[in-house]
């Protein structure tokens, strides 16, 4: 990808709306220089990569919808949100993976000295997540990592770790809602510049999930691969028909719509 990023801040950034959730239709160069718009100025950010799975619980969990949709960056995790953008009439331009982000974050972090903090994930996986990612890019700075869990009565101690090791970019991996749900109740508390939800990052990166082969990521069937790997994920992914159907049939009501009024 890049190596240096521009100081320019300058594109425009479009968004779309899938089933009241807004996602930016934002490249991963673009996303990337944000990013470093963001890290250099004093406002915090909250980062979301949002998937199918995370647009239907915001449906029925409306505290959740209003945190993806106050991010100061959305971005488009999964192959469903790609799709259904181009069902809908306003094709998002491609998938911003939340664990190629991580990868692009580090790689830049590197480049300009930025300090990560690892939260969350089961206990010594984000260590060892972070030992790969410095074996990568051997002048990454992490500056600390911590399993914890996502219960409010930790938030305290949990923050207090965080703000000692003077970060720049938190990433929290507590699966969907959790983690956003609490970067949003936490943000004010932290002295950080970024805080991203990344759900299975690190279980990736330290290798205790596979990741699909390319090329079944190029073909759309990464969620089908998981699913044959984590079969007790059934549950959870039966959200992806039900997104499927939501999104037809809100095209269905649209195009009767436009057929009636003109
Ligand atoms: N996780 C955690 N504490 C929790 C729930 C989840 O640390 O209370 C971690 C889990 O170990 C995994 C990550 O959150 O590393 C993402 O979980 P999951 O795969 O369920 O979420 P998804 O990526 O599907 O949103």
């Amino acid at each position: 990808m890049i190596e240096s990023i521009t100081n320019n801040f300058s594109f425009k950034m479009e968004s779309v709306k899938i089933l009241n959730v807004i996602i930016d239709n934002i490249s991963m160069v673009d996303a990337l220089i944000s990013i470093e718009h963001f890290i250099k100025e004093s406002y915090k950010s909250h980062i979301v990569t949002i998937n199918p799975e995370f647009i239907m619980q915001a449906q029925t969990n409306e505290n959740f919808r209003n945190v993806l949709n106050n991010a100061r960056l959305r971005l488009p995790d999964g192959i469903g949100i790609v799709l259904a953008s181009k069902i809908i009439g306003k094709p998002i331009k491609e998938r911003v993976t939340g664990v190629d982000t991580v990868y692009e974050l580090a790689r830049i972090s590197a480049l300009n000295g930025w300090r990560i903090f690892l939260l969350g994930a089961a206990p010594g996986v984000a260590e060892k997540a972070a030992s790969e990612l410095m074996k990568k890019y051997p002048t990454l700075q992490i500056a600390g990592t911590y399993a914890g869990s996502p219960h409010p009565d930790e938030e305290k101690e949990i923050c207090d770790k965080i703000n000692q090791t003077y970060s720049d970019i938190l990433l929290v991996a507590y699966g969907s809602p959790n983690q956003d749900l609490w970067i949003a109740r936490n943000l004010d508390k932290l002295n950080i510049k970024i805080a991203m939800g990344v759900g299975g990052t690190f279980d990736f990166i330290a290798g205790v999930a596979k990741r699909a082969p390319q090329w079944i990521r190029k073909i759309g069937l990464e969620w089908f691969y998981r699913l044959m790997r984590e079969p007790y994920r059934w549950r959870r992914m039966l959200a992806l028909p039900k997104f499927a159907l939501k999104i037809i049939f809100s095209r269905l009501v649209n195009k009767k719509r436009e057929l009636q009024f003109g």
